[in-house]
């Protein structure tokens, strides 16, 4: 039993990370996310609902656990659909770290949803779904899974997605919310921390694992599984955001009767891609009439959804001199 990382990497403190973490005994693997400021940068590039902003921050969370789970190299994204007042919300994280996300959503009916007391997932509506998405690049395989949303948490939703299409136990909790400090401002904090069995060896991090079929397991498996979950669950939305409780120490408290291994963080950070030259070349390769039509503009302007950056073009910047008199 240790709780020492096998190296120490140089200190990275206890905030805008993903600890990975081993419950030995038990032949789990876990992580314990902590996202204080990065969810505030990425939040804070746009102006929410604090219900549209705690679904986000909790995308962030889910995205930064199980993504830091995978053995990949590319991007795993996150989308939630359906037909409520909220009709889109994306979170994703690269394999080097980045996060970055956003929603769609009408704001009357958001109003109107969250007067009736509506929250969590059930302001996507009804029939929502939410997919995940491995994407390594155009010329590698694209792996997507989706499902109903169930549920009424983000966590209850995932828990879903793993029932059905992963047949691997997993227990996990998400938080996100607001603190308000002095001032009127408010800083937005969000954290989480996930278990999952491994099936023999491997399970989410092994391409494997989705072949293989579940193993029978003994009662007294699901027992200690069980209790592994209770314990997980025993975790308090303040030790999950309190960036003074370092995350191996909240690991540690859980589940130190079973031995707990911890492994080097993983830092994360806000990142988007967009950039001049990638919104020039969406430009030029739209279809011949739309750059017609944007060539009669004065000015074109493209926002990224992810992060607000706006880009301005003249329409001579991008398409080049055209026509008139030469
Ligand atoms: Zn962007």
């Amino acid at each position: 039993m240790s709780s020492d990382a096998p190296s120490r990497a140089p200190a990275v403190d206890n905030d805008n990370l993903a600890l990975p973490f081993r419950v030995e005994g038990q032949n789990a693997n876990g992580r314990v996310v902590r996202l204080n400021g990065v969810v505030g940068e990425i939040l804070s590039a746009h102006d929410y609902p604090e219900a549209v902003n705690i679904l986000l921050g909790e995308a962030l969370v889910l995205v930064a656990m199980l993504g830091t789970m995978l053995k990949f190299d590319g991007r795993f994204i996150l989308q939630l659909h359906g037909g409520g007042p909220i009709n889109t919300l994306m979170a994703d994280y690269t394999s080097g770290g980045g996060l970055r996300g956003f929603a769609q959503f009408d704001s009357a009916g958001l109003h109107e949803n969250l007067r009736a007391g509506k929250t969590g997932i059930a302001l996507l509506g009804d029939k929502g779904h939410m997919a995940f998405t491995v994407d390594q690049g155009a010329d590698m395989e694209r792996y997507q899974g989706i499902v109903p949303l169930e549920g009424e948490t983000l966590a209850q939703a995932a828990l879903g997605y793993f029932e059905r299409s992963e047949q691997i136990g997993t227990c996990l909790k998400l938080v996100a919310a607001p603190l308000l400090l002095s001032g009127g401002e408010c800083d937005w904090r969000a954290g989480g921390i996930v278990l999952q069995q491994l099936a023999a060896e491997g399970g989410l991090a092994d391409a494997a694992a989705f072949s293989t079929p579940p193993e029978a397991k003994s009662a007294a498996d699901d027992d200690d599984w069980n209790r592994l979950s209770i314990l997980l669950h025993s975790a308090q939305p303040d030790e999950l955001l309190d960036p003074e409780l370092a995350p191996q120490d909240l690991a540690f408290r859980l589940f130190h009767e079973d031995g707990v291994r911890v492994f080097d963080k993983r830092p994360l950070h806000f990142e988007c891609p967009c950039s001049g030259d990638r919104v020039r070349n969406m430009l030029t390769g739209l279809p011949v009439e739309d750059q017609q039509e944007l060539q009669r503009e004065e000015k074109i302007e493209v926002r990224c959804e992810f992060c607000n950056a706006l880009y301005q073009f003249s329409p001579e910047e991008i398409f080049g001199k055209t026509d008139g008199h030469r």
